[in-house]
Parts: C-alpha cells; structure tokens; sequence
C-alpha cells in the first residue's frame, strides 16, 4: 500500500518513508491511496489479543516492514500497558458501555499511537544510521506520551517545550521524572503560545534542522491515527454481534483525531450506527455539525483542557474522504480556511456523518457527579464530557481518554474523593529534572546543539 497526500500534490509513499516525513511536503496530510475493505475478515479478529488484532490490521497498511518484525515491534509497543486487554470495555448497563483507553504507561489514549510511534521512529534509527532529534511542544498530555513513548529508544533525542508553571504538577511529573538521558523537558518562560511560536521558528530553518535531522512529534502523523483504528475495532468485537450495527460511539474530541480513527473504520467495514463528537466549551466541531459553520475563534481554558484546542488539524482529513478523496477540492477549502480562517457548509453529505454536543464545565462536573451516584463510575472530565444526548441511542459505547486519577482537583471537587493511581504517586518520590530556558529561537538551538 502507498499514501498519499489530502492536497494531491506529492507522489505516494511508503507506510516507513510517511511515518518518518509526518507532515506531507505539499503541506496536507498523509492517507492510503485507497481504503482496504476489511469487513469479511474482522470478523475473524474475535478471538484476538490487543495486539495480535493490531498486527493482522497494519499488515494491510505497513506492507514496506517485515511481518515478523512488524509483529515484534506492535507486540513490545502494547507490553507496557497495566491492563491485559490494553482497551477494556466496561458495561454499565446493557446498553450503555466504556471503553477504558487510559491503561498505558501516563494513562490516557495517547499511548496508543506514541508508544507505537516511538518503536517506529526507533527502527527507522537503526534502518538509517542517523540520529534525530525530536521537537515538541505541549501543553500537557502530548509531551507525556511522546516522551514515555520516546524514553531510552536509541539514536533518538527528544526536546519538548512546555510553559514553565502552566502545566499540571502531576503533567510536570510525567515529563520531568522519567530519569533517563535522552529525555529533555524545556520549561519556558511565557505561555503554550510562545513556545509553539519559538518551535516553529527552529523548524523553519531549514539548515539547522537538516543538520541535526530534526523531527516533529505530530498529532498529525499517519501513524497516530491508524493505530487509533484498532481500539475501535477491538471494542466492536467485543459486543455482541447483534448489537454492533447498532452502536453509536461518543468520542471526547479536541483535534478531531480520535473520532476520525473511528470513522475509518467503519469505512473500512466496521458497521456502526454513528459516530458523536463530544467538545467541552471550545466547541468549533459542534458549531461545524449543528450548523456548517466552522471558523476559529479563541481558546478558553476549561476543565478538560486537552481538548482546549479551535484548529482541529485532522479535520482535513475528514474533509477528503468526505469528498469522495478530492484532492483539489481539499486543497482549496484548506486555502480558503487558511486566509478567512473559516470554512461554511451546508452540505449535508459532510454535516450528517456525525452528531456533536458541547459542555461547559459546570455540566461536566454535574456529569461526574451523576456517573459515580448512579453507577458507582469514576470518570474523568474529558470522558464525561461524552455522556450528553445519548438517550436516545440504542446502544452506546463513550471512549474514556484519561484516567481519573491525571485531574485530581476535579475529581475532588465534584465527588469528594481523592482519585490516585500508583504510577502517579510513584513519580511524586521522584527528582524533578527540567531545563528552564527563554522561548527564542536562538536559546532553543543553542541548546539542541548543546546535546549532540
Ligand atoms: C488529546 C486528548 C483528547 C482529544 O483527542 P483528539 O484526538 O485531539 O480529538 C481528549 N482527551 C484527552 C484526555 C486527551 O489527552
């Protein structure tokens, strides 16, 4: 299989050589150039594991790696995982399930596309020969994933900015107690903003980032999203047959990532009633399905804040496969976006793929609250933003991104009880080791180079 680019412009690549550029040169995004049916053989997938289904679904997709090195390298991404099923789902009723994705190394769904992404990564070191160094910037859960995915792999250096005292203690914690030496957490003065603004600076000298073979930690990776594919499919299978064209799945959504994963896979055979996209108070992907109207305005801190986001950057990707694989069309929205920084529709082949809600965080604490009376869940604050308008579905499966225990003060706050996990508490034992620096272009080079 190849991939190709949402802007049509780039000749198709291999699965390796996509994963490794991450951001198409023509500036889209990576897909395959067709979509595999797979809905006779998933079937067959019931009695998998997590990760031997994950292996028989990318063997469609990384046919460039070696099966017996493929299997090995998806086998050691889910083995660090605390739960034997990596993504179990949970019944509370009949007809109302979760599916619990915050069993990975810093607990929330993230690890299921890094940990992968950083064995990737890794065996392309070795395949090559050359080093890289790996920039991010984050305002929380990103840079904890991407560096425990990242953690100890060889050749691989990995710098991630945050803005000093704007992130989590327990966020700080998994970024700057990982004790190992290729690991660098860059606490800057000023805001998420400013340290995104010095990263793209960096990335755009193009001599300095060739020189060190400087590489982009992306939510937009191609990677990131056909891993996502599997926990779909894991969950599907795990309902009873009857029920599966029946379910609807409501997805925590802030850059549009993960509902998009799942609405692959169901163009791929997964059969599903609909797919419902849940924000909390930034609410653009609401606004889009509810109205046509997708145009950016700003971000308002929240209680669920790893879905703060206004550009849904996998959004395109939407767009494309909604089009009927358009690329000029694609592209052309994409510009027009680019300039008016909005986009109107009313067709209705895009606006009815997906229903959407919008919560405010004094709902999502009442959803808490009404979680644990009711059924004795514990959820955390972007899980709960899922659990609005779904009566009226048949059967439900709501994805849980993060675990409780990552947001303590919610918790606390709406049910009255402190929600721990013991890899959090065992990181508050730990040293705190960051590197303060100012958010400029030159302090971030200097210091990269400083570390070759
Ligand atoms: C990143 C994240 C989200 C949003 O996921 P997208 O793929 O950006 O839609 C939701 N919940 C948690 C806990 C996250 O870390």
């Amino acid at each position: 299989m190849k991939f190709v680019s949402t802007r049509g412009q780039v000749e198709p690549h291999s699965f390796s050589e996509a994963v490794r550029i991450g951001l198409a040169p023509d500036g889209g995004l990576f897909v395959p150039d067709a979509l595999p049916d797979l809905k006779a053989e998933m079937l067959t997938w019931e009695s998998l594991s997590y990760s031997e289904l994950c292996f028989e679904f990318f063997k469609h997709f990384a046919t460039d790696i070696d099966e017996a090195e493929l299997k090995e390298l998806i086998t050691r991404s889910y083995s660090r995982f605390d739960h034997d099923e990596c993504a179990p789902l949970v019944s509370l009723s009949d007809s109302l399930h979760v599916l619990e994705l915050f069993h990975g190394p810093t607990l929330a769904f993230k690890d299921f596309a890094l940990q992968f992404l950083g064995n990737l990564y890794e065996r392309q070191v070795s395949k090559r020969d050359e080093e890289i160094n790996v920039l991010g910037a984050t305002s929380g859960d990103t840079g904890a994933a991407a560096i425990n995915g990242l953690l100890g792999k060889k050749g691989v250096n990995i710098f991630i900015l945050y803005p000093d005292g704007r992130v989590s203690p327990l966020q700080e914690r998994q970024m700057t107690c990982m004790e190992e030496s290729n690991v660098y957490p860059l606490a800057i003065t000023g805001s998420f903003d400013d340290a995104q603004t010095a990263l793209k600076s960096v990335f755009g000298d193009r001599d300095f980032s060739k020189s060190v073979n400087l590489s982009a930690v992306n939510s937009i990776n191609l990677a990131r999203i056909l891993a996502q594919c599997v926990y779909y499919i894991y969950a599907w299978l795990r309902l009873p047959a009857e029920k599966r064209e029946k379910t609807t799945f409501v997805v925590p959504t802030g850059n549009f990532g993960n509902v998009l994963a799942g609405w692959m896979a169901s163009r791929m055979g997964m059969t599903v009633a609909g797919f419902q996209v849940a924000t909390n108070q930034n609410d653009i992907l609401h606004r889009f399905f509810s109205t046509g109207d997708y145009s950016v305005g700003e971000v308002h801190p929240s209680v669920a804040p790893s879905m703060d986001i206004q550009i849904a950057s996998n959004f395109e990707r939407f767009l494309y496969f909604s089009c009927g694989e358009d690329a000029e069309k694609t592209r052309g929205v994409m510009q027009s976006f680019k300039d008016e920084k909005k986009f109107v529709t009313q067709e209705s082949g895009l606006l009815s793929s997906m229903s959407s809600t919008r919560m405010d965080d004094a709902e999502i604490r009442e959803v808490i609250a009404d979680l644990y009376e009711k059924y004795d869940y514990v959820a955390d604050p972007h899980t709960a933003c899922g659990f609005k308008e779904i009566d009226s579905f048949e059967n439900v499966v709501v994805l849980a991104t993060a675990h409780p225990a990552k947001f303590p003060d919610v918790i606390k706050d709406s049910i009255g009880i402190d929600s721990t996990h013991k890899s959090l508490e065992e990181l508050k034992q730990k040293d705190i080791s960051k590197y303060p620096l100012e958010p400029t272009e030159d302090a971030i080079r200097s210091f990269i180079l400083s570390k070759q």
